[in-house]
């Protein structure tokens, strides 16, 4: 696993700031700029940097081995500690804005908690204008709209500055209005925004069971029209549990009549952590097995021409004439590959599993995929 954290000692105890790394041997230009650090690795002690900014030197622990060239780091030195905010090597970078969150959903992976993460936002555009060229920045959370004001007009800004970048923004639904029109209009005007929205049913029970709040479908869907007058680009996301997975195909029906101005529907394997972890027993159904509900979802989206795309669900669990659906979607720095995945035609372009991944208690039909194989 690719660590997101690392220890740090700073010569004083200032408040967070935010520094773009540069090794000595980097291409780029010899003037060092005043957000960047030069980090200087330790001949003798490896993974360990002395780093130099314009203001503020510190002792980075990082791993050995691994590329921190061109990384924008969050230090906090009162925790003696960095975050890795973006990292150059990959291409998955996420922000989370914050750990709040109005919802409850059974199987999240990062359970809500209630922080005060609003001296963070300064600190995050400060580390947008630091990226490298046309990065795609994920924001996730907790939920970011409930802290909407901010994330607007953080990306505004960024839309003068920093134009190449494009976000890839998580979000519940639940907190647009229609004064926020103007707004949205203005930001779909200027700047790249994919929506990833999750809906886990066409039954209004069932969504708001799984999302544990009363009304949350009614107002996801008012939402998605909303957005959508403000061409506004969305990705569905529906994770697959045990408790929607009969759900699919009537799902996709449903999305086909009524929202069919989606740019993508993404059909999930759940993260084994948090609280689909505590739940496992209760959400976990092996689609390795009975895929069949999946597949009439896959089948009657394409015949309604609805973009669909298969996340965290390796390919070997899929028939092979479905397995064009499946995206490597699992990011880098928590991904895993099995010992049975060695031998697989297939590797290279299979997600994988999530680093938390227990093989005991997930998808039985695990297997290498062999050149040409069509069996399964
Ligand atoms: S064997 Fe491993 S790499 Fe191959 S498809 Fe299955 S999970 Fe993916």
């Amino acid at each position: 696993m690719i660590r997101l954290h690392f220890k740090a000692d700073f010569e004083s105890c200032t408040a967070p700031f935010v520094v773009k790394l540069r090794l000595p041997s980097s291409v780029q230009s010899k003037v060092l700029g005043k957000s960047e650090a030069l980090a200087s690795p330790r001949p003798t002690q490896a993974g360990v940097y002395d780093c130099q900014s314009w203001k503020r030197n510190f002792v980075l622990h990082a791993t050995p081995g691994e590329s921190i060239d061109g990384d924008v780091l969050l230090c906090i030195p009162d925790r003696s500690v960095i975050q890795r905010l973006f990292r150059r090597a990959s291409n998955s970078n996420t922000l989370l804005l914050t750990e709040r969150c109005d919802q409850l959903c059974v199987m999240c992976s990062q359970p809500p908690k209630n922080t005060d993460d609003a001296w963070r936002f300064p600190l995050y555009e400060q580390a947008l204008m630091l990226t490298d060229s046309n990065t795609v920045v994920g924001v996730s959370g907790g939920e970011p709209t409930l802290y909407k004001d901010a994330l607007f007009g953080m990306i505004h800004r960024l839309s003068t500055y920093r134009p190449d970048l494009s976000y890839h923004i998580l979000t519940n639904g639940q907190h647009f209005v229609v004064d926020d029109r103007p707004i949205l209009n203005r930001l779909h005007g200027c700047t790249s925004i994919v929506w990833g929205i999750p809906l886990y049913s066409h039954q209004e029970e069932t969504h708001d069971e799984i999302v544990g709040k009363k009304g949350a479908f009614r107002r996801v869907l008012d939402n998605l029209f909303l957005l959508a007058s403000t061409n506004a680009r969305i990705e569905l996301r529906t994770v697959i549990t045990a408790l929607n997975l009969f759900d699919l195909p009537g799902l996709a029906s449903f999305i086909a009549k009524n929202i069919p101005f989606i740019v993508d529907w993404a059909l999930m394997g759940m993260e084994p952590i948090g609280y689909a972890r505590a739940n496992w027993k209760r959400l976990f159904f092996d689609h390795s097995v009975f895929p069949q509900p999946i597949i009439n979802a896959l089948e009657i989206s394409a015949l309604h021409d609805i973009p669909c795309h298969l996340y965290n669900i390796p390919r070997c669990t899929i028939p092979e004439g479905y397995r064009r659906y499946c995206v490597d979607s699992i990011s880098d720095w928590k991904k895993k590959y099995l010992t049975v995945c060695d031998g697989c035609s297939e590797r290279t372009l299979c997600c994988g599993f999530f680093e938390w991944y227990n093989v005991t208690t997930a998808w039985s039909q695990i297997e290498p995929i062999k050149k040409g194989d069509l069996t399964q």
